[in-house]
């Protein structure tokens, strides 16, 4: 039995920041970090970027202290009344106060998906890096976030690139269509076979010495709800990033379900700015901050030569008022309401404009300082 006063589950990078959060406010109080991956906490963002284009792996490491690491264990049960929780091997921890920053699992395909890579971890960063050489024929599934920063990657280790995904573009969930059907036709270019408006039925059936999916994922929830603690597509938390009006359990990152004070709605967010500080934040609740998290989260993406920031609600649903210097090249996109208030801007080859965006989200004003 181990006993700690701080329990965080999750090994990720709001494990990570959360250690640092709770370090704000308690110098002494012994934390323990709990994660099933065999590595400490590291940055997933330069798994599907840098590391493919000679970026250092020894650079990747959030290098966490002022913890206990329990790597390559399960935390398997939560008993949120005993301030309990056990690991797959047996392990109990006896905590004041647990952070659940468990993160998300990708979505499968079923079927026959023994060889597929379900891209999300440094190990499957390893495997694909060393299944992938030039020549190699890889299909991606997937035509998000994930889908086309791996895709990307793939054509500049050598492979020959095939992407399926069944919406009409790349980025279809993010992208005004205009800007939709650029980015699928720039792929294309580059020489991707984008079949786009394909579905997979059986991915056994794919003719491909690599198949890699980004289908986007699911929040591990299972624990809490197993607890009896509130799920909505995330851990459900309040402003704080307490879970069920309790001041011993919160959570955070990947699968916390989120109020937006400034937006007037709950997310749940699936990027490293959040991640971050997110759980510095609530892990400075959880060692007694006060501090409300009232953060517009930003996100970012590299695809070829292009690049852009994402701040507040990027959604291709909302209007979208586009904004070009040079036609999808270099431009603002800003996601509107029925009012016209900006909601999100897509900051295309744009820099140095997330702090004004954010500004003018919180202001209602279009225009960016
Ligand atoms: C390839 C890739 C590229 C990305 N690129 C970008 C980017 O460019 N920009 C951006 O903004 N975001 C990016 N993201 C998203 C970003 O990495 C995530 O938002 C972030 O990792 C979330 O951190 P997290 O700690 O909340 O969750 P996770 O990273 O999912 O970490 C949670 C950890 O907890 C572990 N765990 C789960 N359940 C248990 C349990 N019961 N017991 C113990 N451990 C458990 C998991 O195995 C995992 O290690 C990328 C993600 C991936 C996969």
């Amino acid at each position: 039995m181990q006993s700690t006063k701080y329990l965080i589950i999750g090994g990720g990078m709001t494990g990570d920041a959360a250690v640092k959060g709770i370090r704000e406010h308690d110098a002494d109080g012994r934390i323990v970090l709990v994660g099933d991956e065999p590595h400490p906490p590291y940055k997933r963002p330069p798994l599907s970027k840098g590391l493919w284009s000679g970026g250092d792996e020894a650079k990747i490491w959030k290098n966490t202290e002022g913890a206990d690491l329990v790597l390559g264990r399960r935390i398997v049960s939560l008993d949120v009344d005993a301030r309990r929780a056990t690991d797959d091997q047996g392990e109990e921890y006896a905590y004041e106060k647990v952070l659940l920053a468990m993160g998300g699992s990708p979505r499968r395909l079923g079927g026959n998906d023994g060889d597929v890579v379900y891209f999300r971890t440094l190990d499957d960063f390893h495997r694909l890096k060393g299944e992938v050489g030039e020549g190699t024929r890889a299909t991606v599934i997937g035509g998000g976030f994930i889908g086309s920063e791996i895709a990307a990657a793939l054509v500049g280790a050598g492979a020959k690139v095939t992407m399926i995904f069944p919406e009409p573009t790349i980025g279809f969930r993010l992208f005004p269509r205009d800007l939709g059907d650029f980015v699928t036709q720039y792929y294309r270019d580059k020489g991707i076979d984008v079949q786009a408006g394909g579905t997979v039925s059986d991915p056994g059936d794919i003719d491909a010495d690599v198949v890699v999916a980004g289908l986007g994922i699911l929040p591990n929830v299972e624990l809490a709800e197993a607890a009896g603690l509130p799920v909505d597509n995330g851990v459900v938390v309040d402003e704080h990033g307490r879970v069920g009006g309790r001041d011993d359990v919160f959570a955070a990152g990947d699968v916390a379900n989120f109020p937006s004070p400034v937006l007037g709605k709950r997310f749940r967010v699936e990027h490293e700015d959040h991640a971050n500080t997110h759980g510095r934040v609530v892990g400075a609740n959880m060692a007694g901050a006060d501090e409300p998290y009232d953060h517009i989260p930003l996100f970012y993406s590299d695809l070829f030569e292009l690049g852009y920031e994402a701040v507040g609600e990027v959604d291709s649903r909302l209007e979208a008022v586009e904004d070009w210097q040079e036609p999808f090249k270099k431009g603002t996109i800003t996601y509107v309401d029925e009012d016209g208030k900006p909601r999100g801007f897509l900051l295309w080859n744009v820099w140095d404009k997330v702090d004004a965006a954010r500004d003018a989200i919180k202001a209602g004003e279009r225009a960016l300082a």
